[in-house]
């Protein structure tokens, strides 16, 4: 296979994506699962001599869409949605043509400086102020994990880096336990661990009680603990909690501590401006994560993180080496100093085509439908006898319950067996509660009210 074949295989890769996604909603969403049966249908060992393409294409078709959950079905309401808009889709075959690896401004000028100016769009388009600068990572979890990273050094005065962190003070963060296990995997990746992750408790709307946090700290630090910082939810993964932002993070600056905010889902809702009164204070947040893959229908991965000062994180993540030293320009940035990771894809290509491609008008249209449909749907399910609205929707998440556990499981069962939609669940208040969220780019209100029909007819089991 050489380029000129990449060109004929190309095309016929984009009509099968073509039909792929007109015949989703003939396909069942969620995949049949039958463990193994993707595996015993391909070759145990590796081919020894080249294979044509049209064999290796043909067996795709063959083995892998009909094992596949369909994500960018109209009807999954599962999780949160990891979008794929046509436009960003058509930009990441771009990237992929290039394949560049942007870990230094000059191993691609374009990938850093389109970066930059998106995160740039992307701060106006949430209505964040002037100052705040960012980058993109692959996911939330690497970028809360950057940022844990940088309040444990900056709580450290980066000795952590230097010398590991044996002889050091004992480390606490602080969280509800509203936020997204991603914050526990920060806090055990970094060394702090797990135990030192204080979860907050929260009040009757799901918020963090901002006393207990000044509690909590005034405690740790009466037993000579040190506190290092506190991650606040926006859009919690469960049932779409939210921390009182501007409260919390008054008490956290009081205390000298920097704040990450984990609008990992919500963070898209904000491009409506009508949606920023549930974050209202995050302007003074340290650090903010939103993944324009989940809602705002970029095509995954794309985790943006803003950051009011880059200098903590980049002194806590950046390295220069020799071999990575550039000639160059004070103002050049080498965004591989800004994450985890040194290589970096081009990602903010897809956000190019993407926000240039449907608009912000387009996009919140988009959100505002989920929304009023998310709404819609819980009314109808509302009315139904035998079900109970267990959260009500904040933005387009809410969840449901039928009398009893094993009555709501095997609810969700038959649901996902039946494959016309896909429903995930959670456990609130101690109750097992099949969560609805409305959120894929391409689907309908007609789809949205499948939703209704499918509980009506499958729960009477
Ligand atoms: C999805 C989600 C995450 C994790 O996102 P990844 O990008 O998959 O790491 C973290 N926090 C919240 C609130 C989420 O919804």
């Amino acid at each position: 296979m050489n380029h000129d074949d990449l060109n004929h295989w190309s095309k016929r890769a984009a009509d099968w994506a073509r039909d792929y996604h007109a015949g989703l909603r003939d396909r069942p969403v969620r995949a049949p699962l039958v463990p193994g049966a993707t595996a015993a249908q391909l070759a145990a060992t590796p081919p020894e001599a080249a294979e044509d393409m049209a064999a290796i294409f043909a067996d795709f078709e063959r083995i892998v869409p009909g094992a596949m959950t369909h994500w960018q079905h109209p009807r999954f309401f599962a999780y949160f949605p990891a979008n794929a808009s046509p436009a960003s889709m058509l930009a990441e075959q771009l990237a992929n043509a290039m394949a560049c690896q942007g870990m230094l401004w000059q191993t691609s000028p374009a990938a850093t400086e389109v970066e930059q100016v998106m995160i740039g769009w992307l701060r106006q388009a949430l209505g964040l102020p002037e100052g705040f600068t960012g980058t993109i990572h692959d996911s939330a979890t690497t970028a809360t994990l950057s940022a844990v990273l940088t309040m444990r050094e900056a709580a450290l005065n980066w000795q952590g880096n230097a010398e590991g962190l044996s002889a050091l003070p004992r480390l606490r963060l602080y969280a509800s336990a509203e936020t997204h296990s991603s914050v526990d995997k920060a806090a055990r990746v970094a060394g702090i661990g797990q135990t030192n992750l204080v979860k907050v408790p929260t009040d009757g709307s799901l918020s963090m009680k901002p006393g207990a946090l000044s509690g909590a700290i005034a405690a740790d630090r009466a037993a000579g603990m040190l506190p290092a910082g506190v991650i606040l939810c926006a859009g919690g993964t469960s049932v779409g909690a939210f921390d009182r932002i501007a409260d919390c993070i008054a008490v956290a600056h009081a205390e000298g501590l920097p704040v990450h905010v984990d609008a990992a889902w919500a963070g898209s809702a904000m491009i409506a401006p009508e949606f920023r009164a549930l974050w209202a204070g995050v302007e003074q947040a340290d650090s903010i994560v939103f993944n324009p893959h989940k809602w705002l229908g970029a095509q995954f991965d794309c985790a943006v993180q803003f950051l009011r000062d880059p200098g903590p994180q980049v002194k806590t993540l950046g390295l220069r080496p020799t071999y990575l030293e550039t000639a160059g320009r004070e103002e050049i940035v080498n965004f591989n100093e800004w994450t985890v990771p040194l290589g970096r894809r081009f990602r903010a290509l897809k956000l190019w085509f993407h926000l240039r491609a449907y608009g912000l008008e387009g996009l919140r249209g988009m959100i505002r439908n989920h929304v009023a449909w998310a709404q819609e749907v819980c009314e109808t399910l509302r009315a139904l006898p035998g079900v109970t609205i267990t959260t009500e929707p904040r933005l387009s998440l809410f969840t449901f319950a039928l009398e009893g556990d094993a009555a709501t499981e095997a609810l969700l069962s038959r649901i996902n067996d039946d494959g016309r939609i896909y429903l995930t669940q959670t456990r609130h208040d101690g109750r097992y509660v099949i969560r609805v969220q409305v959120g894929q780019f391409d689907c309908t209100r007609a789809d949205v009210m499948v939703i209704a029909a499918v509980v009506a007819e499958l729960m009477e089991g």
